[in-house]
């Protein structure tokens, strides 16, 4: 997949979704912890844990100085809860042994690669979580891969049908350019959940359908009028 295919997918789905410009969801040891939260857990589960553990504690701190069943009764409605607790302790343990505080900031200042090589340092800290925090909390370009990105990325041929998530991590890393990072990633989620359906892609009303062979395939047409510029 080229560069201009990559460059063309965003433009259509920015003309079916809207352009978007970055503004910052939470400080990063938020987002941190809000990714965590959410891993395997729905939106409106993980947001109800979070909002749950800030109202408990009051600050990541007083987190950090809770013991690990504190936290987990905390979290109790986000699911996990015995696996999530154990990793936020130890996580926010290890940042304040690295750091001396529990301020995240400085990764504004490291190179996009030294940010994400010391978030992936954190126990229970892959790829996605660490550029989720980058993206949404300091604007960095990483862009988080998750369940509905891999699946369209690989329908559209712009990874191979076996890339395991981490390695889409890096191809699709390194394909989008840094300034369409933050709306190719939520466009792309969006797409995956109204249009691209895991079971059921709707190929028929699918902007990107002129440039998807997945797509082409389904309709049983060729890619005769695949765009490449
Ligand atoms: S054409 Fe079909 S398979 Fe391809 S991106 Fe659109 S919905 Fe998904």
């Amino acid at each position: 997949m080229s560069l201009l295919s990559i460059n063309e997918i965003t433009r259509l789905l920015a003309e079916e979704y809207g352009n978007l410009s970055w503004s910052q969801h939470r400080d990063p040891l938020s987002e941190l912890i809000m990714t965590i939260l959410s891993q395997n857990t729905s939106d409106h589960n993980s947001r109800r844990a979070f909002d749950r553990l800030i109202t408990t504690f009051g600050n990541w701190q007083a987190v950090a100085e809770a013991n690990v069943e504190e936290i987990a009764q905390a979290i109790r409605y986000g699911g996990l809860a015995q696996v999530k607790a154990p990793r936020i302790k130890k996580m926010l343990d290890q940042i304040s042994a690295q750091r001396g505080s529990l301020d995240l900031m400085f990764l504004q200042e490291l190179p996009l690669a030294e940010a994400k090589a010391w978030l992936q340092g954190l126990p229970g800290v892959g790829p996605k979580t660490a550029s989720c925090v980058l993206l949404f909390s300091l604007g960095k370009p990483a862009l988080p891969v998750d369940t509905h990105i891999h699946r369209v990325a690989k329908r559209l041929g712009v990874i191979d049908s076996r890339a395991s998530a981490e390695r889409a991590h890096e191809i699709l890393g390194a394909m989008v350019p840094a300034e369409d990072v933050y709306q190719f990633h939520i466009h792309m989620i969006e797409h995956g959940r109204r249009v691209c359906k895991a079971q059921r892609p709707h190929c028929h009303q699918c902007v990107l359908r002129q440039v998807c062979p997945t797509g082409q395939m389904l309709l049983g047409t060729t890619l005769e009028h695949k765009v490449t510029a």
